[in-house]
């Protein structure tokens, strides 16, 4: 559902960028899938679930295509190759594990604090690493933004019991500033957005 529902989002999205010429039909599609990323990106932390497998093999194929592209005038097609093979087992396999170690679900991934930081790392990626233009990379950014924050949107209506208007336990879990249960997830979060903060290019628009 969340997918479904970040995708018409983002197709929309694209659609009006496609047709007030910001864009040619190739980001369109960047654009698309961005916002569909995003938006089970909050779920990441949900152990053992299909959007976390899903979320670590995207950022892996990224990962994996961003050190080839950077790497591509300084080393040989065959060690360029490992590095990004390497890198791509490394995140989809390693870090997913990891990562499930340490997180537990709808805590601080669902926060607006993890959209800034998500969409931080996106645009630092997108300017930096694959060389888009300012404003294309602040456009991927907003993508990443729009997905979880609808994500984020929907676990929040999906907590509350609209027939007798009752507010479930989990209400108030998805849609919040910051994790304050959880003071050091939450202050690395702030620290990472802090860190890319200077590698962002400015506002363009
Ligand atoms: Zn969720």
């Amino acid at each position: 559902m969340h997918v479904g529902a970040a995708a018409v989002v983002g197709a929309s999205a694209a659609a009006y960028g496609l047709s007030a010429g910001w864009w040619q039909i190739g980001q369109a599609y960047v654009i698309v899938s961005l916002v569909a990323l995003g938006g089970i990106m909050p779920d990441i932390d949900a152990d053992k679930s299909h959007s976390m497998r899903l979320v670590f093999t995207v950022l892996a194929v990224v990962a994996a295509f961003a050190a080839l592209a950077l790497t591509r005038a300084d080393l040989s097609h065959s060690v360029a190759g490992c590095l990004a093979l390497g890198l791509y087992v490394g995140i989809r396999d390693v870090l997913g594990f990891l990562f499930r170690l340490f997180t537990r679900h709808r805590a601080s991934w669902h926060s607006l604090l993890a959209v800034v930081v998500v969409s931080f790392s996106t645009i630092t990626v997108s300017y930096r690493c694959f060389g888009q233009p300012a404003v294309l990379a602040w456009c991927h950014g907003l993508a990443m933004a729009s997905g979880m924050l609808v994500h984020l949107l929907l676990d929040e209506c999906c907590s509350v019991d609209l027939e007798g208007a009752r507010l479930k336990r989990s209400f108030g879990t998805a849609f919040k500033l910051f994790d304050y249960r959880r003071p050091i997830a939450t202050a690395l979060m702030a620290v990472a957005a802090l860190l890319m903060l200077p590698g962002i290019p400015q506002w363009p628009f």
